[in-house]
């Protein structure tokens, strides 16, 4: 009896999901397999046998559903010799943590993807202290009654800005919004048309000030507002003048905004306070160091603006936070808004703003101590000698794997801060031989410590500013590991 082809080819399919092994017998060669790695160091010694099954039941149903698909497998490819490598592959995969530090050599300091701002060493070793013990945290230690988690930092804070009064929340579009709904709910809001920013990750302030329950009042025209505009939207149901700073984008040419010592003296006239977000807040004059000019927190507040809010892990350089800093009456109110429970910051940020604020009393202290700080003032020099020694660990790669050249580039703030000023910096720029520069980004996107550059033309370029001095040793074994075993996997 002769078949059709199709008969036939069913046949084949059938007879190559019999020789799928069984899930237990998969599971016991990789079990096998883990005890002999660990033996060796190269794994942890004890992995969950429900991990271990599922991983084996996922690449068993792969196989399942391409030979379901009509995918003509050898039946070699289900043997243990030939699934072993693969099991292990996927077991190692999902035994490394979800969320893992890496390599940023983008250049961007605050990196709101990559985790925006790094803690200098006294923030973590603080968190550390009180992550795994008992704190004072809602405690008074001089009366023995209960205290506020506020007030740990909030003295450190109007030290440092001349602030009557301070609060702290998540973040900073926690701090506009507790702002708006506590001194402006069911009132008017007047905004330049200027500064009706949208931040990544959607916040708008129109929508926030939406949430707020705060009706927006639109003054002025994109590229240009006057004292007069705000003056005429000013009525019985106005609450709050707001100006918001444009971090992300710069309006240019026939321009003019309202400066906050003119806005303040207008609203003073109507017995109304001005807010302002600030978004980026810094602490420190960056001019001085040879980057763009922008208010400080401290001048926005001598020039009498009633509440400004800023964010914790922008160039301030500490943890993810939202800080209220102004008049203390007002201070008081947002204090008792109920939303403010809601909004409230953890005790392991509130540990590391506070090393963090500590740190400002000295700010020669801050720059050296703080990485966002040390890198957006370090010089081109420092950055290049760092390029040097990466480019030094890799001088015996071979050519014909990757060329490899030192190149002037520009590094930016990142975080919607500064957004015209580059930063002169120094990159290795990679031009893969063997493999394409997508399969050179991919295989350093999955490195243990996986490596964030950026490409431009036909190269990768890895800008050294945003690498630590200490990072640079495991930057070369990735790079090597990468360009050399990775592209004979890739030719075997
Ligand atoms: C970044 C930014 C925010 C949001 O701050 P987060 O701390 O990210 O919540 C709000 N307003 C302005 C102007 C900003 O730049």
């Amino acid at each position: 009896m002769t078949r059709s082809p199709s008969a036939s080819a069913a046949a084949d399919s059938r007879a190559l999901l019999r020789a799928i092994p069984k899930v237990d017998e998969a599971a016991a060669w990789l079990a096998a397999e883990v005890e002999v790695a660990a033996a060796a160091g190269e794994m942890q010694p004890v992995v969950p046998s429900r991990l271990l099954k599922n991983v084996v039941r996922e690449l068993l149903d792969d196989y399942r559903r391409r030979i379901l698909a009509g995918e003509l497998l050898t039946p070699a490819a289900l043997t243990r010799d030939q699934l072993l490598p693969s099991l292990k592959k996927r077991l190692t995969a999902r035994l490394q943590p979800n969320f893992r530090p890496l390599i940023n050599a983008t250049g961007v300091v605050v990196h709101t993807n990559l985790g925006r701002s790094l803690l200098p060493e006294e923030a973590t070793a603080n968190l550390m202290a009180v992550a795994a013990r008992y704190s004072n945290l809602e405690y008074d230690l001089q009366t023995g009654r209960r205290g506020s988690r506020y007030s740990l930092v909030e003295d450190l804070l109007t030290e440092l800005t001349g602030a009557e009064a301070a609060l702290v929340v998540n973040n900073n579009a926690a701090a506009v919004l507790l702002v708006l709904q506590t001194l402006a709910a069911g009132r008017e809001v007047v905004v330049s048309r200027g500064q009706l920013v949208e931040i990544g990750g959607s916040f708008r302030i129109p929508e926030v000030m939406a949430r707020s329950g705060a009706r927006l009042v639109e003054v002025g025209a994109t590229n240009r507002t006057h004292r007069r505009d705000y003056e005429q939207a000013i009525g019985e149901e106005t609450a709050l003048l707001l100006k918001v700073h444009t971090s992300n984008y710069r309006i240019s040419g026939f321009t003019s905004e309202v400066a906050a010592e003119e806005l303040v003296e207008l609203a003073r006239g109507y017995r109304l306070p001005v807010m302002e977000d600030l978004g980026s807040g810094s602490l420190l004059d960056f001019s001085r160091y040879g980057l763009t000019r922008e208010p400080t927190v401290q001048e926005v507040l001598a020039a009498g603006v009633d509440v400004v809010t800023f964010s914790g892990d922008k160039l301030l350089g500490g943890p993810q936070a939202g800080l209220i800093l102004g008049r203390r009456e007002l201070i008081e109110q947002i204090k008792k808004n109920p939303l403010n429970r809601a909004l409230r910051i953890d005790k392991f940020t509130l540990a590391a703003l506070e090393s963090v604020l500590r740190l400002y009393f000295d700010e020669e202290q801050a720059c050296r101590q703080i990485p966002t700080l040390r890198m957006l003032t370090a010089s081109y020099e420092e950055i290049r000698r760092r390029a040097q020694r990466l480019r030094r660990r890799l001088k015996d790669l071979p050519v014909a794997r990757c060329e490899l050249e030192l190149v002037r580039v520009n590094s930016l703030v990142g975080g919607g801060a500064l957004p015209e000023m580059p930063l002169p910096s120094c990159a290795l720029a990679l031009k893969p031989r063997q493999i394409s520069l997508h399969q050179l980004e991919k295989a350093l996107r999955a490195a243990p410590v996986p490596v964030i550059g950026r490409t431009e033309d036909d190269r990768l370029l890895l800008d050294l500013r945003t690498v630590a001095d200490n990072e640079v040793v495991e930057l070369a074994a990735v790079l090597q590991e990468v360009l050399v075993a990775g592209s004979n996997e890739q030719v075997a």
